[in-house]
């Protein structure tokens, strides 16, 4: 039965042996080939519309969210480009830019992603599945790297768990892909083995990743999925990572129920924490706990995800090089957040 209030405690998490040999090694790699920086990466949506919407554990796929989310419905841009903005203030840094598939026409896409980077002041990361020639020769001037969603390597799970998102595009898309750094992100908790980490390995190494995502399934209501993975098997699949590729940035998912997961995350030899709902949490005295646990692991938290800046926001999107309408809009969005910042709403009463 799938479980919405299964949170983990710092108490309940119990490795074993095998696990805490290789977490201990990994760390160990960490250090000999990283200073400690760690940082919070935002993957920015920009949809929840997805016209393929058939990977199984996806919370697209199923009908409430059909229903609720028509083909017409995409953020604004304003709201988007607030959470740029917040991503420049914050320090946090942009884990890439997604949203279903087919949401809006090309060319215009390729204008968000340039209004984005506007804001951001950097190129970024995307993740918007199989792009071609064309598409990638657009989107160049403010794109630095490509994410490949794989989910899974296994080729027969990944045939059952994503029917309509097949492997071989991506692997072809990798192969000739030149000038954009490279990454892929998978879901640990979907039927694999520790052994099927193997394909993975394959795929970094045949295509030279610069980076690897790696989640804990969530499990979505009304999806075949009721369960995240263990904390051994999350934590075996990054710290197996680190050791195989030592100089591999591995950006390690979380979530509110498994937010006390992040030291062992860092243990493990994970560079970077993403998936933690920072808007909504931010301040709160989870998000707090988080920034604890990494930097009691003598990490260099450089994201801010509890004290807001005493700073002129206004002043700060009257200074972006972006159309006048917009700012308007991001400064009537940002009432909204401020407020939310600035009272933050702690869900979980025992931390
Ligand atoms: S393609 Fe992506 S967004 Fe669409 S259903 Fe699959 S996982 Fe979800």
């Amino acid at each position: 039965m799938y479980n919405p209030n299964k949170f983990l405690r710092v108490s309940q998490i119990k490795l074993s042996e095998k696990t805490i040999e290789l977490v201990e090694k990994a760390g160990k790699i960490y250090w000999e080939n990283f200073d400690g920086k760690t940082w919070y990466g935002r993957c920015i949506f920009l949809s929840w519309y997805c016209s393929n919407a058939t990977c199984s554990f996806c919370f697209r796929s199923t009908d409430k969210h059909k229903h609720m989310h028509a083909e017409d419905s995409r953020r604004s841009l304003a709201s988007v480009l607030l959470e740029a903005l917040f991503c420049k203030i914050f320090n946090w840094r942009i884990e890439f830019l997604t949203g279903g598939y087919d949401i809006i026409p090309y060319d215009e896409l390729v204008e968000v992603m340039k209004t984005v980077s506007d804001v951001y002041g950097e190129k970024i990361w995307l993740n918007l599945g199989v792009l071609n020639d064309e598409r990638l020769e657009k989107c160049r001037p403010y794109v630095k790297g490509i994410c490949a969603s794989m989910e899974t390597l296994n080729p027969n799970l990944h045939e059952k768990v994503c029917p309509k998102k097949p492997i071989k595009p991506y692997d072809e898309m990798f192969s000739k892909l030149k000038g954009f750094k490279k990454s892929a992100a998978i879901i640990v908790g979907l039927g694999e083995q520790l052994e099927d980490i193997q394909y993975l390995f394959d795929f970094v190494e045949k295509h030279e990743l610069d980076r690897i995502t790696v989640y804990a399934l969530k499990p979505v209501a009304d999806t075949p999925f009721t369960e995240g993975p263990e904390p051994d098997d999350n934590l075996s699949w990054i710290a197996s990572l680190r050791i195989r590729f030592p100089k591999l940035e591995i950006i390690a998912g979380t979530n509110l129920r498994r937010a006390e997961e992040v030291g062992y995350l860092m243990k493990a030899g994970a560079n970077a924490i993403t998936k933690f709902p920072a808007t909504k949490q931010f301040g709160t005295k989870k998000a707090k706990f988080v920034e604890e646990l990494i930097k009691a692991e003598k990490r260099d938290f450089v994201s801010n995800l509890s004290v807001l800046p005493n700073i002129d926001w206004d002043g700060e999107i009257d200074k972006l090089p972006i159309k006048n309408e917009l700012k308007e809009e991001m400064k009537k969005k940002l009432v909204l957040y401020l407020k939310k910042f600035q009272n933050p709403k702690d869900i979980d009463k025992n931390l």
